[in-house]
């Protein structure tokens, strides 16, 4: 059975990770997390895109926000709200059990792949989920209103402000978390989940040695953009400001030098002949993941399309 690595931020990304785990077992599957989108907020360490991974691994996500957890209760951000303090992002009572003893446990020194490693025991996720680095390496938006740390662009400006460019911050100190270079070199194919390729996929290979480890795999993405549009947040947006039209075929061609294969919708069949002329193998089908049955079903695709292509070319000739 094939050996995969997916590159996953949070929401998008966990609905495939989630369809990859229910049809790859442990051994097969490791999942490396964007964590440009960490930040410390009311003394706490919050790690949106990880949390949102775990927990949807552990079937403890909302169904419905796909974030955040599900009987969640919100007692400490009322009161947090009534005492005039800083409210603009959720914070649930269960999910805030979680982020203290995170915080407890990196003040006493532990890495973040280690506390994330004993949450995932402790929550019953098998498979191993990586933080792309121990160190911080928070992003930073470029905007027409200046320059924003992201959860200040993303919540607290609901994605408002114009974007004109990013930068991960230390990121040349930062060094892929334990495990992450190693499972790259094992893997058949590395994933490239339906997350936001700026301010999700593009931190991750950001990390020092992480691109060039990819870049020795070959490569299969999903689009997270179908029919020009997002199911969810601002890539759409970011390319359009960013001055390019936003399509499956932007995305494509974002990741091109990396791809040997590229999933997309159904609905943007037509893109499928400039795809190809971008030097990809395609594979087109329904993406958009509504239900839990359709994460498995697309995951069923993707590894399908991996498989082919792995067989087609070999291990180390897929691109
Ligand atoms: P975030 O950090 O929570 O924004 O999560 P991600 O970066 O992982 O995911 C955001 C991206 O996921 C957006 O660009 C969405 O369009 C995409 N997305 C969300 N749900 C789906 C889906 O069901 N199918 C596909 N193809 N993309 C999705």
């Amino acid at each position: 059975m094939i050996h995969v690595v997916a590159l996953a931020g949070g929401v998008g990304g966990a609905k495939l990770v989630d369809g990859l785990a229910q049809l790859l077992p442990p051994e097969n599957l490791t999942v490396i997390v964007n964590t440009g989108d960490d930040f410390d907020h009311l003394g706490l360490k919050i790690c949106p895109d990880l949390d949102t991974v775990c927990y949807t691994l552990a079937g403890l996500a909302n169904p419905a926000s796909g974030w955040g957890r599900q009987e969640e209760s919100w007692n400490a951000l009322g009161v947090l709200k009534a005492l005039g303090g800083p409210d603009w992002f959720n914070l649930g009572d269960r999910d805030l059990g979680l982020h203290l003893e995170r915080t407890r446990r990196l003040q006493a020194g532990q890495p973040l792949s280690q506390v994330t490693a004993d949450f995932c025991r402790a929550m019953g996720v098998k498979h191993p989920v990586l933080p792309m680095s121990d160190q911080p390496v928070p992003t930073r938006v470029f905007t027409s209103q200046g320059e924003l740390a992201f959860q200040e662009y993303f919540v607290h400006r609901q994605c408002q402000p114009e974007v004109n460019g990013f930068r991960f911050d230390n990121v040349q100190a930062a060094q892929p978390a334990p495990g992450a270079l190693k499972a790259l070199a094992g893997a058949d194919v590395v994933v490239f989940c339906p997350s936001n390729p700026w301010v999700s996929i593009d931190p991750i290979l950001a990390v020092p040695g992480m691109r060039q480890a990819v870049g020795e795999r070959p490569v299969v993405a999903v689009s997270p953009i179908i029919g020009g549009q997002t199911v969810k947040g601002p890539a759409a947006k970011m390319y359009a400001e960013l001055g390019i039209t936003p399509s499956a075929l932007a995305v494509a061609l974002h990741y091109r030098s990396l791809l040997a294969g590229f999933v997309f919708d159904n609905l943007d069949e037509s893109l499928a002949g400039s795809i190809e002329e971008a030097g990809m193998r395609t594979c087109v089908t329904d993406t958009l993941m509504v239900v839990p049955d359709d994460r498995k079903r697309l995951a069923g695709e993707v590894i399908q399309f991996c498989q082919s292509l792995v067989e087609n070319t070999g291990p180390d000739k897929g691109k």
